[in-house]
């Protein structure tokens, strides 16, 4: 049992499964979720993992106790079920999936009536109910029953073709390799290609929760199979998907994998030179590349704290119709305001089918940036203070602190100086235009961030022997 008086992390409640997620604690989550939307139409679905059944019945039985009609759409991409909320005019939904997270996890998510994760102050209501066992228990002929919903895979696909070009790519028939990496990516992506065209590829393709190829986390390194098939059957591009498809990262014709904020840039490009003066979100933890593009086609950045549901929400709140982040996340508002793998993909090939141009071409156009990482422990109970003196000791350099602090410098270099979430560490990423560059600031600022941090325990462990 989850014992924390939190039970929302991040990205919807998190655990592994039968240990921290057992279904009896899966039916009291439905039992609260339901109580907190009062009955209605509620919407669920999952990933292909191995735990899914078993949660997702306990889920529907604690949803069905609060006298909630619960439609089941099965197992789907977690942006296809969060548009079949909104398409079938639900109340909200319960998404049972952990997205990139190893085979033992899994995850409970609640949407709102739009798809989109519920806020904070909502979880809140939904962890009281839980914590203080105020269930809404509905009388025995006030239970309602379970629907089966089929269409919503094909009300999806149809959904993301709508925001796109089909006819240009349909023109250019491209050869396309998809790697679900064994998550749902494959009941949705192969299907949308074909559609539109392509000649698909798949590898990795069939649903297995156990994830025996490739970690679901679609990260570089993980790419390389994807990387090879690609040349080896001289595709134009390959796609690589987390376990439940709201993420996608590209491979271009030569085999190199790039990060999310790369073809990000690119899908912006294109977007502000058809629209103009749009504003695009994105956490502060992107490439200045987002910047760079925006500058010159004439947008506008809203840097946001790092989080998807974060960016969900400002985008919601500004109607902005762009967001996107490193990690392949593209949010497009005309179509949901969540990160849709199967919408990143189709704005990817509509970018190749108007410019006629490859994908490593188009990405060898944008500016190109250096990149160094690094990080420094740093207890938890410190960070703010650090955060403070480090804020003086940077005045006068151009900034955004919305999380951390990232510092714009002279020579279009920058770094994010930020503390993790959830480990006792600063995280230190510079973009340079060379190499160098980026090494030196990361060198140079953990320095800094070493020396304020050693001064802040000296001065603790002083104030100690006083007391
Ligand atoms: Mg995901």
């Amino acid at each position: 049992m989850i014992k924390a008086r939190r039970l929302f992390g991040t990205n919807g409640i998190r655990g592994v499964a039968n240990r921290d997620l057992t279904p009896e604690f899966a039916t009291k989550v439905g039992s609260s979720v339901g109580t907190f939307f009062g009955g209605g139409k509620i919407l669920v679905g999952r990933d292909g993992r191995t735990s899914g059944p078993m949660l997702v019945r306990a889920v529907i039985a604690g949803l069905l106790s609060a006298g909630c009609d619960v439609y089941d759409v099965g197992v789907a991409p977690t942006p296809a079920i969060q548009y079949a909320v909104k398409h079938y005019h639900m109340k909200g939904g319960v998404i049972i999936t952990a997205s990139h997270n190893p085979p033992e996890y899994n995850g409970i998510k609640v949407v709102a009536d739009d798809g989109v994760e519920i806020p904070r102050e909502l979880e809140v209501e939904i962890e009281g109910i839980l914590f203080n066992e105020r269930f809404y228990r509905a009388t025995w002929d006030g239970v309602k029953g379970v629907n089966e919903l089929s269409g919503a895979l094909d009300v999806y696909v149809e959904a993301v073709k709508q925001h796109v070009n089909v006819d240009a790519i349909r023109r250019k028939g491209f050869h396309v390799v998809v790697d679900p990496g064994n998550g749902v990516a494959g009941l949705a992506i192969p299907r949308l290609l074909q559609e539109m065209g392509c000649r698909v590829t798949t590898i990795n393709a069939e649903i297995d929760g156990t994830f025996p190829k490739r970690p679901p986390e679609p990260t570089l390194e993980n790419l390389r199979g994807l990387a090879l098939v690609v040349k080896a059957v001289k595709a134009d591009v390959g796609v690589a998907y987390d376990g439940d498809a709201d993420r996608a990262i590209f491979v271009d014709e030569r085999g190199e994998a790039h990060w999310g904020d790369k073809t990000f840039a690119l899908i912006e490009k294109q977007f502000l030179m058809e629209n103009p003066g749009e504003v695009i979100v994105t956490p502060i933890s992107s490439s200045s590349l987002i910047k760079d593009v925006a500058e010159e086609f004439g947008g506008k950045v809203v840097w946001t704290k790092v989080g998807s549901i974060i960016v969900s929400h400002v985008m919601k709140r500004l109607s902005a119709k762009l967001g996107g982040e490193e990690n392949g996340g593209i949010f497009y508002g005309p179509h949901q305001f969540v990160r849709d793998g199967a919408m990143a993909t189709a704005l990817i090939l509509n970018v190749m089918a108007k410019t006629g141009r490859k994908l490593s071409e188009l990405l060898d156009e944008l500016p190109s940036y250096y990149i160094e990482k690094d990080k420094l422990a740093c207890p938890d109970e410190l960070k703010e203070l650090v955060l403070d003196e480090l804020m003086k000791r940077v005045e006068g350099v151009s900034m955004d602190t919305i999380d951390g602090v990232r510092l714009w410098l002279q020579d279009e270099s920058s770094i994010l100086i930020r503390p993790s979430g959830t480990e006792p560490i600063y995280r230190l990423y510079a973009e340079g235009r060379t190499k160098e560059r980026a090494a030196q600031l990361v060198v140079k600022y953990k320095e800094v961030l070493r020396s304020i941090i050693n001064k802040l325990l000296t001065s603790v462990e002083r104030s100690l022997a006083n007391s």
